[in-house]
């Protein structure tokens, strides 16, 4: 008989990891579970914020896995039985493996902010799982009178995306030039210096003011006056910070403090950090054999938790497995991760980097001298270049995870 592997997320990680997995060994049975049917892509959301791009532009269904032979089942798994190698799901079936792949994505730690919920989400949205929340804060912002403060609560490292908030707090500054030019944006950082910062920082002073005293966006961060959200009060939309400050929001963003995802919990295979330890050659789990976990859960050292990333350890993932699967030995992998930042319009900034296992096989670290940031001297020209070279990612990674 075939042997089976069984894939958990139908997201970033775990389409490519199915669709890879095809790839090299057509014998395989590969089955992939996921409760959604249409999976939204978190990168480009942004772009819904400003009005610039549509939800649907977004999504994707599972078709094109299908025409790969992987065999797509929507339901939720519950369970994994590690010892019988079976996986459960919610519809009661139990899906038997050789090898078991878990790529759950993200889950927040709504207990580290006093008065935000899952519940408060639903009027005060964080919208870092692209979907009904990402119409609701564009909603929300389409609805604010003139002159209002738009706050983004950015979350402690690590999390999903280093530079989406950053991205994020750029399209709303853009959207509020064109429609609302009294408003303003606030980010208030827990952290005293994020990805990209110069960049971002030099966009900003471009663009919408940044540093002059009629700014379009402010970045308040956790140095010295320790700017991080420890409190929400919903009702007002109040967001109260470490050091005491109480900032009032027409449109509150709260992006709470992450882990990974709910399934991994549930499976046993996190440790005290909130994240999923693997061995970093096949990305299987150091708590349960033959269960391999990628993406956002998984702790990856050097490697930021970015859909590029998921879709590298990915690949990385499937010729592990297929090595394991035969017999063969397995080969140190290289790895890769890129991120385009869209500004403004015709204006994106991005940063690339490669990455290896090091000498002793336990760390992914950054290649020396690999990688970089666009340049600071860079003309508006190379801007606009970046910003196509963005959308000329988004259409081939897309096609390379989902078709
Ligand atoms: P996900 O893609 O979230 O997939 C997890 C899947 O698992 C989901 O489909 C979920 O439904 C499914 N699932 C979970 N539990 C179960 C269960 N029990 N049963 C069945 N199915 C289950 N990355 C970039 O590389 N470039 C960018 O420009 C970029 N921009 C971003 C902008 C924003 C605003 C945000 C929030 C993120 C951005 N990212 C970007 C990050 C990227 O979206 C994530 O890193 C990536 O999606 C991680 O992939 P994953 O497979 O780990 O998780």
């Amino acid at each position: 008989a075939s042997q089976r592997v069984v894939v958990i997320g139908g997201g970033t990680g775990g389409a490519t990891v199915a669709k890879y997995l095809r790839r090299l060994d057509n014998s395989l049975d590969v089955t992939l579970i996921e409760k959604n049917a249409v999976y939204t892509t978190c990168y480009m959301s942004n772009e819904v914020l400003s009005g610039e791009r549509t939800l649907e532009s977004l999504q994707f269904n599972y078709d094109g896995l299908k025409a790969h032979g992987v065999k797509v089942v929507q339901d939720e798994v519950t369970a994994i039985d590690h010892d019988g190698r079976l996986v459960l799901t919610k519809g009661g079936v139990s899906y038997p493996y050789d090898r078991c792949v878990v790529s759950p994505g993200i889950d927040f730690r709504y207990d580290q902010i006093a008065g935000y919920s899952e519940a408060a989400s639903a009027t005060v949205p964080h919208a870092w799982k692209a979907g009904p929340q990402t119409l609701l804060l564009r909603d929300q912002l389409q609805a604010m009178t003139d002159g209002g403060t738009v706050v983004i609560a950015a979350p402690p490292n690590p999390y999903r995306c280093p530079p989406a908030p950053y991205e994020r707090a750029s399209q709303i500054a853009y959207y509020l030039k064109q429609h609302k030019p009294n408003s303003k944006v606030i980010i208030l950082d827990p952290k005293p210096s994020f990805t990209k910062q110069a960049l971002f920082e030099q966009a900003w002073k471009e663009l919408y003011g940044y540093k002059t005293s009629n700014a379009m966006l402010e970045w308040w961060s956790g140095d010295a006056n320790a700017a991080g959200v420890v409190e929400v009060d919903v009702a007002s939309k109040t967001a109260i910070t470490e050091f005491g400050d109480r900032v009032q929001a027409a449109v509150l963003n709260v992006i709470p403090p992450q882990k990974a995802g709910k399934l991994a919990f549930d499976t046993d295979l996190v440790d005290s950090t909130g994240w999923c330890p693997v061995n970093k050659l096949t990305f299987e789990s150091t708590r349960h054999a033959n269960v391999h976990v990628i993406g956002d859960a998984c702790m990856a050292d050097s490697l930021p938790k970015s859909g590029f990333a998921a879709n590298s350890e990915a690949k990385v993932c499937a010729a592990a497995i297929y090595a394991l699967l035969n017999g063969l030995e397995v080969e140190s992998p290289s790895f890769s991760n890129g991120c385009y930042s869209l500004v403004g319009k015709d204006y994106a900034i991005s940063v690339v980097g490669v990455y290896r296992l090091s000498d002793d096989g336990k760390l992914v670290e950054s290649i020396p001298g690999s990688g970089g940031v666009s340049s600071a001297t860079a003309t508006a020209q190379d801007r606009l270049f970046d910003a196509s070279y963005a959308y000329s990612w988004y259409n081939n990674f897309t096609q390379d995870v989902f078709r």
